[in-house]
């Protein structure tokens, strides 16, 4: 065995793969996290970050927030458009706008409109509660409102009140209708509205949301019904309010060829509309932008095979070279990227609060008077494993007295306690021949799934129905790491389970070496020393979409700042106490107040009848109560 180091912990992790110049295994052999790529003298180890919310008293599981992974990104887009622009000699500017659907927590979105004022940087809303939000949230005049999604009535009189506000709010018509309710309401009001077109695209975009785009789409007019909303707002006298097109052919974009399609079909529209005396000043290219979840850098579904400087650049050059073969202006850029702008900034931190050991229970397997040959087949079996030299027969002959056993204990033939014996001894056989293999090149197609049958289950203090949504609907691949302890040779190879009583809660896909596995090597569980880790990428999506399955809440948020003259480089800002069992079951209309008298009535009760003393009554009571104020989850 080679030695175990940091470089291997990396190479068996991936940090720096998916880590986005963000995170890294650092010399103590724990995650570290840069929160400004450009100066790594701002480190932070993520044990201190772990020890300083244990001695603020908040109970794990948390959500840790890096406000500034969250700036970096929102800058980092901002300037690479910027620099792109500049040296492709693109006459257009960038006004990008943050999709508030992909995280709308406050904090996330104040940050993100502080940290993109110096660039205009806007906001995107996608229904009414989000246009509500946006218009409260966005005071930038200078900045961009774009309105997505199915729109009526009260939602365009919203939108027409924010240009009385004097904002640059765009409608974008989704479908033909809206644009006839748009233009009554705003002749009604008298108000000027900035109107966008959303194309139905024929590109189809590439990975699991490539069905935003194409014929069946969702969203977005036909070019025929484009024309016709040009056509129409001519003759209604309001050719000038038409100003954007748009277009967005799914999230996650794996390939980057997907990209350069969607900009050529984009802007030849744009084009002929210009030439057909429609002159927009916005082209909006929507979202898509991928982030490499696997760390391969490659068009697996949960990867992408570009980085966000090749993406930016097929955008202004895909637009340019257009636009001069046509020659028509060079527009203004919209993009719309919301998961590359969030994913990194959060990550779930919970602890392994225990294992389930797979078929590693034994019984005495002595011999007994009278037993039946079948357990006196697999004991000799069992015994004689030093002298087969035919492996693959052992497993057969192992697997087919296994069988043979459970037949026989269903029609009354063996005992329970046999059936037990020779489980015992087949998983003993198991191991031994999983040990064997361990060491060969070639591992029978049978024998490979012995890792995942004896591999341990590590149980999670979270649910993933909250935590990692997109893990359980659609297998979205997310990293997960030990936070701790990457100097030490993980020694147990084992998949996650949460604490929902739902099979369904676990995490069995992971990346290990670049591979996709069922079992992540793991450190063994120390008494005494809990073991923490961290499921990453978590702020887009993730970090909203989850649900209360099995009445697990929302999570306690730690929201970090990075602070150079810091001896640690950083310092929580806030902690947002996550959901009580008070607060779930408000939402189920329980009332917990009520149920609490309830019980109160039920002990006390007791009290006359002798079970309880009153002290005893009272404290019970105390109990009740402070579980119904307290967390969800388990409190270890
Ligand atoms: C969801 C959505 C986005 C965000 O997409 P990302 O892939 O997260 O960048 C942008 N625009 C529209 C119209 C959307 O529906």
């Amino acid at each position: 065995m080679s030695e175990w180091n940091i470089e291997e912990a990396e190479r068996v992790y991936g940090v720096s793969q998916w880590g986005g110049g963000y995170f890294r295994i650092g010399e103590k052999g724990n995650v570290e996290v840069t929160p400004v790529p450009e100066d790594t003298s701002i480190s932070i180890d993520f044990k201190a970050v772990i020890d300083e919310i244990r001695e603020e008293g908040v109970q794990f599981p948390v959500v840790v927030r890096f406000h500034d992974v969250l700036r970096s990104q929102v800058a980092s887009l901002n300037t690479i458009f910027r620099t792109t622009i500049t040296e492709a000699g693109y006459n257009g500017q960038y006004q990008g706008v943050y999709p508030v659907k992909v995280n709308q927590m406050r904090e996330v979105v104040e940050e993100i409109v502080e940290a993109g004022a110096p660039f205009n940087y806007g906001l995107e809303a996608g229904s009414k509660a989000e246009l509500l939000t946006v218009l409260a949230m966005n005071t930038n005049e200078d900045s961009l409102t774009i309105l997505n999604g199915y729109k009526d009535d009260e939602f365009m009189r919203l939108a027409l009140l924010g240009r009385k506000l004097g904002r640059k709010i765009v409608v974008v018509v989704e479908k033909y209708s809206e644009l006839l309710l748009l233009v009554k309401i705003a002749k009604e009001l008298n108000i000027d509205p900035i109107i966008g077109v959303r194309a139905k695209m024929t590109v189809k975009g590439r990975g699991k949301w490539e069905s935003s785009g194409g014929e069946r789409a969702k969203f977005g007019l036909t070019i025929t019904e484009i024309i016709k909303t040009a056509r129409y707002l001519e003759e209604q006298g309001m050719a000038h309010c038409l100003k954007l097109l748009h277009f967005h052919i799914g999230s996650q974009l794996t390939d980057i060829r997907a990209v350069k399609e969607a900009m050529t079909e984009g802007a030849r529209i744009y084009a002929d509309l210009h030439k057909m005396g429609f002159p927009l000043d916005y082209v909006d290219v929507g979202g898509g932008l991928g982030i490499d979840y696997d760390g391969s850098n490659s068009t697996n579904e949960s990867s992408r095979n570009y980085s966000m400087q090749e993406y930016v650049a097929d955008v202004v050059y895909g637009m340019k070279e257009m636009c001069d073969l046509e020659d028509v202006p060079h527009p203004t850029l919209v993009s719309e990227s919301g998961r590359a702008i969030t994913a990194h900034h959060s990550c779930v931190v919970t602890e392994i609060v225990g294992e389930i050991k797979s078929n590693s229970a034994s019984i005495d397997t002595e011999v007994k008077d009278g037993e039946h040959f079948f357990v006196k087949n697999m004991r000799e079996l069992a015994e004689t494993l030093d002298q087969q030299d035919n492996m693959q027969e052992v497993y057969n002959d192992a697997s087919q007295y296994k069988e043979q056993a459970l037949d026989a204990f269903k029609l009354r033939v063996l005992t329970l306690e046999e059936l037990a014996k020779i489980e015992t001894l087949y998983w003993h056989i198991m191991s031994h021949l999983h040990a064997y293999y361990a060491n060969e090149e070639y591992v029978p197609e049978e024998l490979q799934e012995l890792d995942y049958s004896l591999s341990s289950q590590y149980l999670c203090n979270f649910s993933v129905f909250q935590s990692a949504a997109d893990t359980w609907a659609i297998d979205q691949l997310l990293p997960v790491v030990p936070l701790t302890r990457m100097n030490e040779r993980p020694e147990v190879n084992c998949s996650l389970v949460d604490i929902t009583c739902d099979s369904d809660g676990k995490i069995d896909q992971f990346t290990v070496g670049r591979e996709i596995t069922d079992v992540l090597p793991m450190h063994k569980l120390k008494k005494d020393d809990p073991y923490y880790v961290g499921l990453f990428l978590t702020g887009a999506y993730q970090d909203v979409m989850g649900d209360m399955h099995n009445l697990f809440g929302r999570l306690n948020e730690v929201h970090i700042y990075s602070y150079d003259d810091d001896p640690q480089d950083f310092y929580i800002e806030e902690v947002v106490k996550g959901s009580s069992v008070e607060d779930v079951l408000s939402i189920m209309q329980y009332n917990p107040k009520a149920m609490a008298s309830d019980m109160k009535r039920m002990i006390d009760r007791q009290i006359s009848n002798g079970t309880f003393n009153p002290r005893e009554a009272v404290r019970w009571n105390d109990f009740y109560e402070n579980c119904l104020s307290g967390y969800t989850y388990l409190k270890p």
